[in-house]
């Protein structure tokens, strides 16, 4: 027997059909380690997910749960179960069996290799919906265009971190998480393991469009500045083609005369320029936007219960 404790953290959104069955695959996987936790965070669900948790929790003892007190969001209900775990490892995933178990084991061993941080990679999935494979890819190659730390395709939240690199994250309290790349971010020795694509077992997707848009623009505002940089340089590129463009209409109204005709350019540069000052002040907003939030400096989640005994 290998004398360390392994946790695992599970946040699930309306997840109720499927926490029984991820939980009797989960214990028949961690059976095999000394002492072991499972931690699921029930992110303000509307269904049974509360019950269908204390009843197991009742029967089995390394069964924690954490009740948020409403819906945070997948990154933040995670890191309330990162705060809460006191394996030496904790490995997060996802409720819906779209990370496989069975992986674990492999996961775990890279870790006793030496590994600090073991991620995983979905290899392309060519069942997945063309629009989610379509948006998903695009979203990271404009994140690896924009921000400073390269983030793989197809790298979600299903990963392992040692207690130095648990530590290390959770010194954090920046409150527009994006755990993938602040991960990626903190360094240590990293290894990445590739699997197949599973299919969600039971519910749909809890990443409604607007909730996957939101964590897009979070990815690229959270790493780096270079939208901003980047609207002074449409600034002006835009601003000097109009310099040039009023050079030009002066020379036709000096030369010849001819200056009723063109208001059809005026239009459009108007509405050209308009069109790029909302870009740009939207751009400006969004950080402001994060300044604001972080300066409050509200707690990323509030729990409303857990079943925990040691304090933390
Ligand atoms: N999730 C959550 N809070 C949310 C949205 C999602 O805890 O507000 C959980 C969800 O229950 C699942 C994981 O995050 O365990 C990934 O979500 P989902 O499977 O719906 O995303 P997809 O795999 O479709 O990208
Ligand atoms: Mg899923």
């Amino acid at each position: 027997m290998n004398a360390f404790k392994v946790s695992v953290v599970v946040p699930g959104f309306n997840e109720e059909e499927n926490i029984p069955h991820l939980i009797r695959i989960l214990t028949g996987v961690l059976n095999r380690y000394q002492d072991y936790e499972i931690i699921f965070v029930d992110d303000g669900s509307h269904d049974n997910s509360h019950s269908v948790l204390e009843k197991i929790h009742q029967t089995d003892s390394k069964v924690q749960y954490i009740l948020l007190s409403r819906n945070f969001g997948h990154q933040n209900a995670l890191k309330a179960g990162l705060d809460h775990a006191t394996g030496d490892c904790v490995i997060s995933m996802d409720a819906d069996m779209q990370h496989p178990p069975e992986l674990i084991p492999e996961l775990v061993e890279k870790w006793q290799e030496g590994y600090d941080i073991v991620y995983t990679r979905r290899a392309a999935d060519p069942s997945l919906p063309v629009f989610k494979r379509r948006t998903s890819s695009l979203f990271y190659r404009w994140m690896n265009f924009f921000a400073e730390v390269e983030i793989e395709e197809g790298t979600a939240d299903f990963r392992l971190l040692n207690k130095t690199a648990l530590h290390a994250f959770q010194k954090f309290s920046e409150n527009d998480l994006f755990i993938r790349g602040l991960i990626k971010w903190i360094g240590f020795r990293q290894y990445c393991i590739t699997y197949d694509p599973h299919q969600r077992m039971a519910g749909k997707s809890k990443y409604s469009f607007r909730k996957m848009f939101s964590l897009a623009l979070k990815g690229i505002t959270s790493f780096s500045i270079k939208p901003l940089r980047f609207s002074v340089v449409i600034g002006f590129v835009i601003s000097g083609l109009a310099f040039l463009y009023g050079i030009y209409i002066l020379y036709v109204y000096l030369f010849t005369g001819e200056t009723v005709s063109g208001w059809t350019s005026v239009i459009i540069s108007i509405l050209l320029i308009g069109g790029l000052q909302l870009i740009i002040l939207g751009v400006i907003g969004e950080y402001l936007g994060k300044l604001f939030l972080q300066a409050k400096n509200r707690p990323s989640y509030i729990v409303r219960k857990n079943t925990f005994t040691h304090s933390g």
